[in-house]
């Protein structure tokens, strides 16, 4: 057995940790409140039209205004904005547009130092960004460090940091005692700390800070109005909602892992689900045991990994390693929720700081990753070319939206730069079969990355999807 996580089932003070955490994330909490946007209820006209009010549509908003002002920018949000994975995600932002570098070599060899160079550019700009629209998102760039709980995950760490300083991020290498040392848990056995390109933001308040920024730039803002279809009218494309139409030049379609308005899109993403606990503010005693001074971001290095961070008020949120996905891919917020989950994770939290025994939690939540077989966002058009989609980024698109909402908004404008040229905005990813053969699929490779945790060893189901580029995660 390689792997440190228990096998047997989660005790009943595992269970008790989290029996009164509130069913919702923690992250808005942390914002003032606000009223809602007024939802659509007539039929306006306007240039770009942005269906989803998550990071790509917002950074896609203000990267529009920032082009030409004068242009006219309306956002129809579903929920409220970030109320998708945007406010739900775990805040670690990464430099890697394809969800890290490995990944990023095997699928896009031959531009994979352009990628990387322009995902640095991407992370750097979009920090300069904070400063520039007065967005205080809590911004920590204390970097990310990857733990080691097998020794098989010793050597892969040791692998990754030759790679991420080939391409020139900064990283540092750590032996069992200096990990101990750095984060105290007796599962550690080694670590690798990326010191560049790494950062922690507060989700919620990333996403309403830049809500606020695409306000102030004249962005319109719609909440509560769901788009139900897209069709063509003339020139214009209309996105008709419950009580309004909007008819636009234009639109970009950033809704994630929600029900797809383009079918094509279906074929590409297979909503899957992540769940986070976050804990109740630790006590000072409590924060020296667990040492954690320079309040990197976490991660174990399994193929099913944990990621956790602390928080402003020193909550440690601990998320990850199932990822769930239901028969047809359902999204909504009856399965936000999952008992079993929350059990497993709490009991896995305990295992790796056993000396926070006793800690509850507060909150317990869960929210869909576009996951795609590539890992990493990809790019479409429908309707003869004026409606353009981003989406895909399996569950690193904190950093990547950026990116991801800028370039969509190029391809729309027919603008050409270094990026659209890529492969990596060209091509899209290898499909998923239909149902029921895409759970059956799912599931199965899902059941084959536990057993190699288990065993250390890569199977043969695993290697042939390797060999053809085709992956599942979260
Ligand atoms: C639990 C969890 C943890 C994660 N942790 C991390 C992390 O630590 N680091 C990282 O880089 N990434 C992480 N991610 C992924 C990251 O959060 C997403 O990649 C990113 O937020 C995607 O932004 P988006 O705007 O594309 O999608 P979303 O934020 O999901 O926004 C889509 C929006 O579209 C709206 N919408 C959908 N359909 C319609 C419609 N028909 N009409 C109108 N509106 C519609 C939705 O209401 C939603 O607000 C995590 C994701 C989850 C779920």
């Amino acid at each position: 057995m390689t792997s440190p996580w228990p096998t047997e089932a989660p005790t009943s003070a595992d269970r008790a940790a989290f029996a009164d955490a509130e069913r919702r994330p923690y992250w808005p909490q942390t914002l003032p409140p606000r009223e809602p946007h007024a939802a659509l209820e007539q039929v306006i006209e306007c240039d770009l039209c942005i269906i989803g009010g998550g990071y790509t549509g917002l950074w896609a908003a203000l990267y529009a205004k920032e082009q030409a002002p004068w242009r006219s920018v309306v956002i129809l949000e579903g929920v409220r904005c970030g109320a998708g994975a945007s406010t739900r995600n775990g805040g670690f932002l990464q430099y890697s547009l394809t969800h890290g570098i490995e990944n990023g070599r095997v699928r896009f060899p031959d531009e994979i130092r352009t990628i990387e160079r322009l995902g640095t550019r991407n992370y750097e700009e979009l920090s300069v960004d904070l400063d520039c629209y007065g967005i205080d998102a809590e911004f920590e760039p204390n970097g990310e460090l990857a733990v080691a709980v097998s020794p098989v995950q010793v050597g892969q760490l040791r692998e990754t940091a030759t790679l991420l300083e080939e391409f020139g991020q900064r990283a540092e290498l750590m032996d069992q005692d200096q990990m101990r040392a750095e984060v105290h848990s007796p599962l550690y056995l080694g670590g690798l700390w990326q010191q560049s390109g790494a950062a922690m933001v507060n989700p919620a308040k990333l996403a309403d800070g830049l809500r606020q920024a695409a306000l102030a730039a004249g962005v319109q803002i719609f909440e509560h109005s769901r788009v139900h279809r897209l069709r063509r009218t003339g020139v214009a494309v209309a996105a008709v909602t419950d009580a309004g139409v909007a008819h636009a030049a234009g639109v970009l379609l950033a809704t994630s892992a929600y029900e797809p308005l383009v079918p094509a899109v279906r074929r590409y993403v297979a909503p899957v689900y992540d769940y986070a606990l976050m804990t109740e503010p630790l006590n000072q005693s409590q924060v020296d045991s667990i040492g954690w001074k320079r309040r990197q971001g976490l991660g174990d290095s399994g193929n099913q990994f944990h990621y956790y961070r602390r928080s402003a008020d020193d909550r440690i949120l601990w998320g990850g390693y199932d990822a769930v996905y239901r028969y047809g891919g359902p999204v909504g917020p009856d399965l936000d929720d999952d008992e079993t989950t929350f059990a497993r994770l709490s009991s896995n939290f305990f295992t790796n700081f056993p000396q926070l025994e006793g800690v509850r939690f507060t909150h317990r939540w869960g929210g869909a990753i576009d996951t795609c077989s590539r890992f990493s966002v990809f790019f479409g058009r429908a309707l003869g070319g004026r409606v353009v989609y981003a989406l895909g980024y399996t569950g690193l698109g904190v950093g990547a939206s950026r990116f991801g909402g800028r370039t969509a908004l190029d391809l729309l404008d027919d603008r050409q730069t270094e990026a659209t040229g890529l492969e990596l905005v060209r091509r899209r990813p290898v499909p998923f079969p239909p149902e029921p053969l895409r759970s059956a699929v799912i599931q199965f490779t899902r059941n084959r990355i536990a057993a190699a945790d288990r065993t250390g060893r890569r199977g043969i189901w695993l290697r042939t999807l390797d060999r053809a580029g085709l992956g599942f995660d979260s």
